[in-house]
């Protein structure tokens, strides 16, 4: 399934992160930017989080999805607009000589850590 492989990269760079910085953290949150045209189910991106993070650095934390609206440039007429799915011409003169500015984001923003003293056991949250 597409959506839990992202899910998996996300917490191969998390763990990589807080590995990184030494210390004991645990992570409250993770916000994401996805981009309308990055063919990502959102909605079961969501629905896989809570069982996908089980049993690794990111047990327990939040996953906060920021979305990307997309927009592109008629590289012909250079009117800008924004495209709801990929291979929408442009309204003007119909041109699909488009460049994407923005939409095909999928990418961590923030990973909020909250550190943990190594001698207190990681408490459950829901
Ligand atoms: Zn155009």
């Amino acid at each position: 399934m597409h959506e839990l492989s992202i899910i998996q990269s996300i917490i191969d760079t998390v763990e990589t992160e807080v590995t990184r910085k030494g210390g004991s953290y645990r992570v409250e949150a993770v916000v994401l930017q996805i981009g309308t045209l990055a063919g990502v189910e959102t909605g079961s991106l969501e629905f896989l989080w809570p069982a996908a993070v089980q049993n690794t650095l990111l047990d327990g934390a939040e996953c906060q999805i920021e979305i990307v609206p997309g927009t592109a440039v008629c590289s012909d007429c250079g009117t800008g607009f924004s495209m709801i799915n990929y291979f929408d011409p442009c309204p003007n003169c119909r041109s699909h000589l488009i460049n994407v500015q923005t939409g095909e984001e999928l990418k961590i923003k923030t990973i909020e850590l909250c550190a943990q003293p190594a001698d207190v056991p990681a408490t459950a949250t829901n």
